[in-house]
């Protein structure tokens, strides 16, 4: 098994040579830290957004979902806070010119000390680095980062410029004539377009507290550090969700979800050692507890989804900001309030990179006689781009006839797909590293007793089955 630096390339290279991720725009050389989804990434990318969606609005009966728009109106973002706060901590070297994220560059040095086996050191040194952050003491970062003799990985130099902030958000101009045209900005979250809609939703869908909308879309991040492929984009999708509630009660609803969404994340099949909470030390402008659930992607312990207690942060501000009232009446305690807000925010791009790092497995298949060897994509099978492989023995007969008769009765039901060229073996092993879950040889025998040979995946056992059975199988696994 290749280790994990090597796992991670290895999966990037199968995402291209398989159809999952191209960089975007590859023919004039890519666009840094911006990615397409290729044929079967995008399926799975659209089982996961289908997934996470039902799991969110159709099983729970005190959520909705909303579609809003990308642009929103500038005030928007002052209320937000996104104008004046959203920026990270930067730092540039002086001779290569290359600009870091001060977290990143202490968190890199933090990890080296955690693999010499230095647990303490590691622990005082996120300490403090936690605390300067909280502070934001720039002087006290630029200190720390020259105390410990960071270098920048092009130049090799320690000559550092001054901690500055740097805003993420990207602008453009509305308006088609230059006079009338006015600067906005591409959302840098999606949660802003359910907060202005918190009102519109509340009494159109006659909604009761405690009650949440959510949303999936794009998102767009001026990263400055944009790195580890479709980990951190400049353009990506979020599946968010906001549950407002009444003040007081925050507490609860907030180890409600942290509970409830890690439970998801089990529910994916992945096992909870790969999982971790991440308690914030430095919140966020709006919140008043947060966390991150991380995955153990294969560069570390990484942020897939935070969990925020945003308080009645956003509402009051558009509430002040608009001039309208983002009040509710709760009939129970007969008041008037200003709803807190539990969010639950994970990134698609990062679930699909989570799912694809969990599914990747290379596996020995060698004899004594003959070396082999396969690289298999272990997905949960309602995840997987593809369910069913329909594959004739031979392209003669009768037996495509037969197989085009499965294909369609199934193809309505299920992501099928037909294939007749190649060795039976190269097919299922191509069908492996797409991972299709079920894959069916229709053979000589077909003809005689309308049964096939279904093949399963991950343990490559193969079994007769009747063709009346194959949807129903299938179907079963995909609950
Ligand atoms: P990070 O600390 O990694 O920059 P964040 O804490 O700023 O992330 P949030 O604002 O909480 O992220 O956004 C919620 C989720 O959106 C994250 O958990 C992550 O899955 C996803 N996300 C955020 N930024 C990006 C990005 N640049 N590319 C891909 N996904 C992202």
């Amino acid at each position: 098994m290749a280790n994990d630096t090597n796992k991670f390339q290895a999966i990037i290279s199968h995402s291209k040579e398989y159809g999952f991720i191209f960089p975007s725009s590859e023919i004039y050389d890519g666009l840094s830290a911006v990615y397409d989804y290729g044929q079967w990434g995008s399926e799975l990318k659209k089982n996961i957004k289908d997934h996470w969606w039902k799991s969110m609005t159709q099983l729970q009966e005190n959520i909705v979902g909303i579609d809003a728009a990308i642009f929103m109106h500038p005030m928007t973002w002052k209320a937000s806070g996104h104008v004046d706060n959203f920026s990270d901590p930067m730092i540039d070297n002086k001779d290569s010119k290359k600009r870091y994220r001060v977290d990143h560059l202490i968190e890199a040095r933090i990890e080296e000390l955690e693999k010499e086996g230095k647990k303490a050191d590691a622990d005082a040194l996120q300490t403090e680095m936690d605390r300067l952050l909280k502070e934001s003491d720039f002087p006290g970062l630029k200190k720390l980062i020259e105390d410990l003799k960071i270098k920048c990985s092009v130049g090799g130099t320690s000559n550092w410029t001054e901690v500055r902030q740097f805003n993420l958000m990207f602008s453009t101009q509305l308006g088609s004539v230059s006079e009338e045209a006015s600067e906005i900005y591409l959302r840098p979250e999606t949660a802003q377009g359910i907060f202005v809609n918190f009102l519109n939703v509340q009494k159109t869908g006659r909604m009761k507290i405690p009650f949440g909308i959510a949303q999936i879309g794009k998102a767009f991040r001026n990263e400055i550090v944009a790195r580890q492929f479709i980990f951190r984009m400049r353009e990506f999708e979020q599946m968010e969700m906001q549950f407002f509630i009444r003040p007081g009660t925050q507490k609860e609803w907030y180890e409600h979800w942290k509970q409830a969404r890690m439970q998801w994340h089990l529910g994916l099949g992945i096992p909870e050692a790969k999982y971790r909470f991440h308690d914030h030390v430095k919140l966020a402008h709006y919140a008043d507890a947060a966390c991150d659930i991380e995955y153990e992607f294969p560069f570390g312990f990484k942020e897939v989804e935070g969990i925020h207690s945003r308080t009645d942060f956003d509402l009051k501000n558009h509430q002040e900001y608009s001039k309208k009232k983002m009040q509710y009446f709760d009939s129970e305690i007969n008041q008037n309030y200003i709803p807190y807000v539990i969010e639950t925010s994970i990134g698609l791009d990062r679930t699909v990179l989570m799912v694809l790092s969990e599914a990747y497995t290379e596996e020995d298949l060698s004899t004594p006689e003959k070396q082999d060897g396969r690289v298999v994509l272990k997905f949960p099978p309602k995840l997987a781009p593809v369910k069913l492989a329909i594959l004739p023995l031979t392209k003669k007969d009768g037996l495509p006839e037969i197989a085009r008769e499965i294909m369609e009765v199934c193809k309505s039901q299920f992501r099928c797909f037909y294939e007749e060229k190649d060795t039976i073996g190269r097919r299922y092993r191509r069908m492996d590293a797409i991972g299709t879950p079920f894959c069916i040889t229709v053979d000589h025998q077909s003809k005689e007793d309308q049964t096939v040979t279904i093949r399963y995946r991950d343990s490559m056992a193969q079994e007769r089955i009747a063709i009346s059975e194959i949807a129903s199988i299938v179907n079963k696994q995909l609950m």
